[in-house]
């Protein structure tokens, strides 16, 4: 299994390399195989990365809206049309089933390409009558964005990024993970190829260190990070030095709230959607399920027996649901939470071990009788492991739920619709699903609260983020100068 790029970077349009630095390789963790050997970027990939982009957005940001909107509509064609190849090199980066990218990364990629395309002619300024003069606003590009990717939705990740910041006139240089850096290429590649000038979109490979080179940067004017939250507060801080317009995507642990009137079918696909897809590394994950005392042990009944049909195995098959996890090294952290979650004192209702000899498989799990001081119900595992929490009245759900320095997402399930409504609004948290889970289309504006970020990406709500505004008085009439 071969995913060999032509080169590490995509530079000024091109295909770029530099030997000078340091190599590092990407492996399938379904295997343990080397799939790609790359080098990080030098001080001189970022800088001809930057300048390039520094030139070449002026003219771009001078283009009727419209025109650049084509440019990402081709673009998204292209995505779609070679879905399968994208796809392939996903699961041989991620590990993630075919089954799974086939549908969800670059498809979604495509999405906010199409959608931004279209956003972009919409945008307009406000006139302000001020009794005589008056005033409007122009909404500018802000000019170099620099993105920073994690491992678990590379591609789509670049795309979340790459479509608001273009559409609106601005240039990207885009870090994936240095655990996943395939996939950003090949969208480098396919934009190139729709028309997008050489300059626009760049990509450079690299760990934290590229990456805060690239923050630091005085070419760079706005950064968008989708990561942990630590890494969120050192990328946040440098920003905040070079006072820069800062996106942070960042981390969760999620409530989901089964009252014992949900559906049990729906409730319990949700929990199941929202701990194991990706093999549960997905930052807006439901990963503490509070389930009212009333439909406790029958959810966990279903819910064991439904955990146990799900077919684990090679990520390549269609068959496959669930693959392993992105690297070996998170498989032994999430490993090290089973553990810690077992000595605390939760019951194991299935999983709890990893499976097969090779390869970073960890068995879906599910623990009941978690408790909120549990350190699995306190810290992002990051891989598929689900902790049931019981409760008893409305009141005391809301607050345990909240109770938590995270704020990304969070989930009601009920057939009582104005509790769910009551329960959302005070649920702190970026994104609510009542009687749904973790689904994020385009058209809906995404991020966190509290620890899990600030800023928001998809929807209307993103041009906030990748534009800004100037305000212009016009003077109608004389001067009125005291002196
Ligand atoms: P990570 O924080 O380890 O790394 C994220 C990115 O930041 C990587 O590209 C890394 O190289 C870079 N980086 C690290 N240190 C840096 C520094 N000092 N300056 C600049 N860049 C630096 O995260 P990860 O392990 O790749 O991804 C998993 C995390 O991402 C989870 O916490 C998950 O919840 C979060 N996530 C959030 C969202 C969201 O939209 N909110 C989406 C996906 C993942």
């Amino acid at each position: 299994m071969r995913a060999q790029p032509q080169a590490s970077h995509f530079v000024a349009g091109a295909w770029a390399e530099d030997r000078a630095g340091a190599a590092f390789e990407s492996v399938h963790s379904a295997t343990g195989e080397v799939i790609a050997r790359l080098h990080e970027a030098t001080p001189a990939i970022l800088d001809r990365a930057l300048d390039a982009a520094r030139a070449a957005q002026p003219a771009w940001a001078a283009l009727a809206p419209v025109e650049r909107g084509r440019i990402l509509r081709r673009a998204a064609d292209l995505m779609r049309a070679r879905n399968r190849e994208l796809s392939v090199l996903e699961t041989l980066d991620t590990g993630k089933p075919l089954q799974e990218t086939l549908v969800a990364d670059a498809a979604s990629g495509a999405d906010a390409l199409e959608y931004f395309a279209g956003y972009a002619p919409t945008v307009t300024g406000q006139t302000i009558p001020l009794g005589g003069d008056m005033a409007y606003t122009l909404r500018e590009p802000l000019g170099v964005c620099a993105g920073i990717g994690a491992w678990n939705y590379p591609i789509q990740i670049a795309a979340w990024k790459a479509a608001p910041a273009l559409a609106f006139g601005n240039a990207v240089v885009f870090k994936p993970s240095e655990v996943t850096p395939l996939s950003a290429l090949a969208l480098a590649e396919i934009l190139a190829e729709a028309g997008l000038p050489a300059g626009l979109f760049n990509v450079v490979q690299g760990g934290g260190a590229v990456g805060s080179a690239l923050v630091g940067d005085a070419r760079v004017n706005k950064v968008s990070l989708t990561g942990s939250v630590p890494t969120g507060r050192k990328v946040y801080a440098q920003a905040a030095e070079g006072i820069k317009a800062a996106t942070m995507e960042l981390g969760g642990k999620s409530p989901l709230i089964i009252f014992d009137d949900a559906d049990l079918e729906n409730a319990v696909g949700a929990a199941m959607l929202g701990n194991f897809y990706s093999s549960g590394q997905i930052c807006s994950n439901g990963t503490r399920v509070f389930v009212q005392r009333g439909l406790r042990d029958a959810f966990l009944g279903r819910l064991a027996e439904r955990a146990a049909t799900i077919t684990l195995g090679a990520p390549l098959d269609e068959a496959t649901q669930m693959g392993p996890l992105v690297s070996a090294a998170q498989a032994e952290r999430v490993l090290g939470y089973i553990t810690q979650g077992r000595a605390e004192g939760a019951r194991l209702v299935c999983g709890g071990a990893r499976v097969g000899e090779t390869g970073a498989f960890v068995a879906p799990t599910v623990f009941a009788d978690v408790t909120d001081e549990m350190v699995i119900a306190r810290e992002e595992i990051f891989g598929p492991v689900m902790a049931v929490l019981d409760f008893d009245t409305e009141e005391e759900v809301i607050a345990r739920a909240n109770a938590t320095e995270y704020g990304l997402s969070a989930g009601v399930f009920t057939r009582d619709l104005a509790r769910a409504h009551r329960v959302v609004a005070r649920l702190e948290a970026g994104t609510c699903w009542i009687n749904a889970y973790n689904l994020t289309p385009v058209e809906m504006p995404f991020g966190g609260v509290k620890a899990s970020g600030v800023g928001r990406e998809n929807g209307h709500a993103a041009l906030e983020h990748y534009t800004r505004i100037k305000s212009v008085y016009l003077g109608l009439g004389d001067v009125d100068a005291p002196y």
